[in-house]
């Protein structure tokens, strides 16, 4: 009997909650067949602690249905997230020199505010680690609209030296972006190709510092560009970001199965644009509401918060100067504020 009968076996295994099996989701590390006895071992990253038990149920169920199997022993070893595990190759596994933790922004669809609540969010981060003696940098990776430089008010080109990029210096954060890369009139088709090459400069030829946190900001989607960036940056874990409409949550679980197909740890859900307040402390759902939480609870993972729809984060983010800066009382700022609190918290356990 060979091994592809016992994969064979293994793709009828559905990963929890998703309709993809488990061989195509990239977590079976390896398969043993001998004397009847059958030994698979799975990688997986998750923090749902009913995962690993509910698939190695369904493995031994599909490989004692298989006649010539009289034995199964099943691993589920958890990657935990921060070291991603080599099962199909395509996770990295080198970091980024000097950097300790690199969170990814990521969302299923573009418009939803992923950007402004990535530049907000490295800022909280570096507000934080001040404190501690620590710095934060942003990553932007946006290759489709890069709008980071303008929301941290920085322009110009970063300094190259050698090999190595510099990183500029904006608010206190290390930024690096395409936009300082590519021009604002180069062709989107062109920009395609340059991504992983870039990708690559930025994760390795970008000399950051000693960086207790690196925020990541994905192009919006989960297409090829998305994926082969996940896979080339090693990350702590991604956050999602949604609007409130429950018809959000489909396009935001598109992005968690991107990312659980290369093991990355989904850390929380956050809502953007999620109400309006008016001056007499009432609030409007512009964008219907639920969308965040119910979308965190689909994919078993923390509800972050809330980020209220703000002019004045608008205006933060066109006058290079994010909220979170301009107006740490704000409602909006303490958001972002206590999502990196709750976040950094996560990576570091
Ligand atoms: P994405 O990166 O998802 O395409 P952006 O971060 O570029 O989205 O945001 C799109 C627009 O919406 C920007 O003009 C930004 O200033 C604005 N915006 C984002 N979040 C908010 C918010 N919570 N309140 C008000 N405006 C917002």
């Amino acid at each position: 009997m060979s091994l592809e009968k016992i994969k064979q076996a293994l793709s009828t295994v559905k990963y929890p909650g998703f309709s993809r099996d488990i061989v195509s989701f990239g977590i079976v590390r390896s398969v043993d067949f001998e004397n009847g006895k059958a030994s698979v071992s799975i990688a997986i990253s998750t923090s749902d602690a009913s995962i690993p038990p509910a698939i190695r149920d369904s493995v031994e169920v599909a490989l004692k249905a298989v006649p010539e199997v009289s034995e199964v022993d099943v691993t589920v070893v958890l990657s935990g997230g921060k070291k991603p595990s080599q099962n199909d190759g395509s996770a990295p596994t080198e970091g980024i020199p000097g950097v300790k933790h690199v969170i990814a922004v990521s969302s299923g669809k573009g418009g939803v505010g992923k950007s402004t609540f990535a530049v907000n969010l490295a800022c909280a981060f570096a507000d934080i680690l001040e404190a501690e003696g620590k710095k934060a940098g942003i990553m932007d990776c946006d290759i489709y609209g890069p709008s980071v430089p303008l929301m941290l008010g920085l322009s110009g080109r970063p300094f190259v030296e050698g090999e190595s990029l510099i990183p500029m210096d904006g608010h206190k954060l290390s930024v690096m972006s395409m936009g300082f890369l590519v021009d604002e009139d180069t062709p989107v088709v062109w920009r395609g190709p340059m991504v992983m090459k870039t990708i690559q400069q930025f994760s390795q030829n970008v000399k950051w510092g000693e960086l207790e946190l690196l925020v990541v900001d994905l192009p919006p989607g989960t297409g090829d560009a998305q994926l082969s960036l996940v896979q080339t940056i090693p990350l702590s874990g991604a956050v999602l970001v949604t609007t409130p409409q429950p018809a959000a949550t489909q396009v935001a679980k598109r992005g968690a199965r991107m990312l659980e197909k290369t093991n990355v740890k989904i850390l929380g859900v956050a809502e953007n644009m999620s109400y309006l307040e008016a001056p007499d402390g009432s609030r409007q759902n512009i964008f219907g509401e639920g969308g965040g939480e119910q979308t965190a609870k689909d994919l078993a993972t923390e509800f972050l918060g809330q980020i209220p729809l703000d002019q004045a984060i608008r205006e933060g983010g066109d006058a290079g100067m994010p909220i979170v800066l301009a107006n740490p009382e704000s409602q909006a700022a303490k958001a972002f504020v206590s999502i990196a609190r709750t976040l950094l918290d996560k990576v570091r356990s």
